[in-house]
């Protein structure tokens, strides 16, 4: 079992008592005392604190963090020490001793002469490295297994990439005792998660984003609504969606929503990747050479769709041609082989949310006039998807250059971006991120230059109904929003990545909600 914990960080018992109640409405299946959080710090307000955790009947740690560790308040050692022994004493389940402190002769001869008195009491070890990982995890790990074999060695570390985190998951999977791994801030986020799949003895969540306790620590709602917690075990296939920057992504609501509907054992994590090929390629190879980890497969979005392409170009399975023609793989599919296989599904995304709201075939838009605005990303898939079925586009971009080397790749016309103030055509396209949360009130076009009898698409998402959206819906045109393409192309990589089709209701109700304000 892996214990979701949550700290208790008030600063007074009265507040920190309120903590505990909420913590145990919340879930929390063991409780951590932060005893170096209180002001007024001393034994006895130790002991009330440990009867109000103990009303709860859950497990309970006693932790009084050495400052130097990330401790709250700077109590002096002697009185550290004296908190610990008072909570053994006390009855608590666990308390959690720095290893460096515990090396030192006279704390050690205490806590162990308490422990020797009090059988239940387990000890926790723990160290943090709040600069970097460990210069070697696993040594660390058996140095405190040897010195104190009952111990559950605690080693925190700081992850600068999320590539750091690989030390920590190969240290879970192997170990067979009570351990606790896992990485702090943004780029070590998922290891709070997988340690449960891993089988590490806890993972911490937070309250609310206001008691946090250390960078990157997750709410415990986010946990177990959004990540599945309590689903998942050792067999949980992973999946998630690689980019950078990563917050604001809704694939990790609707494809775990979606898996929950369709009660699969399966998780979608945010991966963020920061860094260009060489830190995307480290990543690919470290999942990989780590079949045990169980990923299925990713979704791939800014900036590494290119990058995504060439690794599957080089190293991978099979390549969807038409993600090779479009230049870029938007999903990854990892083999039984163990490698991958690159597709694209922005190119039907596009295709499918245009062709269904116009309540036409593909073939009808042979020869259909289309403006197209931007030479991006997006642009290649809804260029590419749109010239095979032969309708007559031309381009636009504030970047006139990329625009004729994107025509010139599928014939067709272009012109920069400031001549589509006067366009005519049947079909607009915004391919741009003009308009794009927080720059809400931007738009492409002037409302002067939409039609009544026009059809205005754009691949925005965020927010829904764009500027550029609303001012061609006052212009009596149809309108087409990017967030029917997210949803189309979201449930094409379903079907890829689970050989399954989504519940389209339930991943479009998701979208709404989450971008609606
Ligand atoms: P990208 O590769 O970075 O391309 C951005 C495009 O926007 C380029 O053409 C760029 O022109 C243009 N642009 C950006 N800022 C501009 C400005 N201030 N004025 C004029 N042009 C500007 O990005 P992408 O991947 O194509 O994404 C573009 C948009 O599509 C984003 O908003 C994204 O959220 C959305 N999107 C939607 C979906 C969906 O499923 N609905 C999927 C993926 C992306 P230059 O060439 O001159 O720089």
């Amino acid at each position: 079992m892996t214990y979701l914990a949550v700290p208790i960080s008030g600063a007074d018992t009265n507040s920190a008592t309120e903590q505990i109640k909420a913590a145990k409405t919340a879930g929390a299946q063991i409780l951590e005392l932060r005893t170096d959080y209180l002001k007024d710090l001393t034994t006895d307000s130790l002991c009330r604190l440990l009867e109000s955790a103990k009303a709860t009947s859950l497990p309970i740690i006693v932790t009084c963090r050495d400052s130097a560790q990330g401790g709250k308040n700077d109590h002096p050692q002697q009185l550290r020490t004296a908190i610990l022994v008072e909570a053994l004493n006390a009855g608590a389940d666990y308390i959690d001793c720095e290893y460096d402190n515990f090396l030192k002769p006279q704390i050690k001869e205490q806590l162990l002469n308490a422990l020797s008195q009090q059988k239940t009491t387990r000890l926790i070890l723990s160290a943090h490295n709040f600069d970097a990982p460990f210069r070697d995890l696993k040594d660390l790990c058996d140095d405190i297994l040897q010195t104190c074999p009952d111990a559950i060695p605690k080693l925190v570390y700081t992850a600068s990439h999320i590539n750091d985190c690989f030390p920590a998951f190969d240290l879970l999977n192997e170990k067979t005792e009570d351990i606790i791994v896992f990485c702090m801030a943004q780029p070590g986020f998922i290891s709070r998660i997988i340690t449960k799949k891993l089988g590490g003895f806890l993972t911490f969540a937070s309250l609310d984003d206001g008691s946090a306790t250390a960078p990157g620590q997750i709410t415990i709602r986010q946990l177990k609504e959004l990540y599945r917690f309590d689903h998942i075990d050792k067999d949980t296939k992973l999946f998630g969606v690689i980019a950078s920057p990563i917050a604001h992504s809704l694939s990790p609501d609707i494809f775990n929503v979606s898996f929950d509907h369709q009660d699969s054992n399966s998780l979608y994590l945010p991966l963020l990747i920061e860094g260009q090929a060489q830190q995307f390629n480290e990543f690919i190879e470290n999942i990989t050479s780590r079949p045990w980890l169980n990923f299925g497969g990713f979704s791939v979005t800014i900036p590494h769709k290119t990058n995504a392409l060439d690794y599957v170009e080089k190293h991978g399975e099979f390549l969807e041609p038409l993600a090779a023609e479009i230049g870029a793989v938007n999903t990854l599919k990892v083999g039984l082989t163990g490698r991958v296989s690159g597709y694209n599904t922005d190119y039907a995304g596009a295709l499918d949310a245009l062709t269904s709201t116009m309540s036409i075939k593909k073939h009808k838009l042979h020869k259909v006039d289309i403006a197209v605005l931007g030479a991006g990303g997006v642009a290649r898939a809804v260029v590419a998807a749109l010239t095979d079925v032969g309708a007559k586009l031309t381009i636009y971009n504030r970047t006139e250059k990329k625009a004729q080397s994107l025509a010139e790749e599928f014939n067709c016309k272009y012109a920069p971006l400031d001549r589509a103030q006067s366009l005519d055509a049947r079909v607009i396209v915004n391919c741009t991120s003009i308009g794009m949360y927080p720059n809400i009130d931007d738009t492409p076009l002037p409302p002067q230059a939409l039609k009544p009898e026009m059809f205005v698409f754009d691949t925005v998402y965020n927010p829904v109904e764009t500027t550029l959206l609303k001012d061609a819906a006052a212009a009596g045109a149809k309108t087409i929003t990017g967030a029917q393409m997210f949803l189309r192309q979201a449930m094409a990589q379903y079907k890829i990545f689970t050989g399954k089709e989504p519940d389209e209701q339930i991943m479009e109700k998701t979208i709404t909600n989450r971008l609606t304000p």
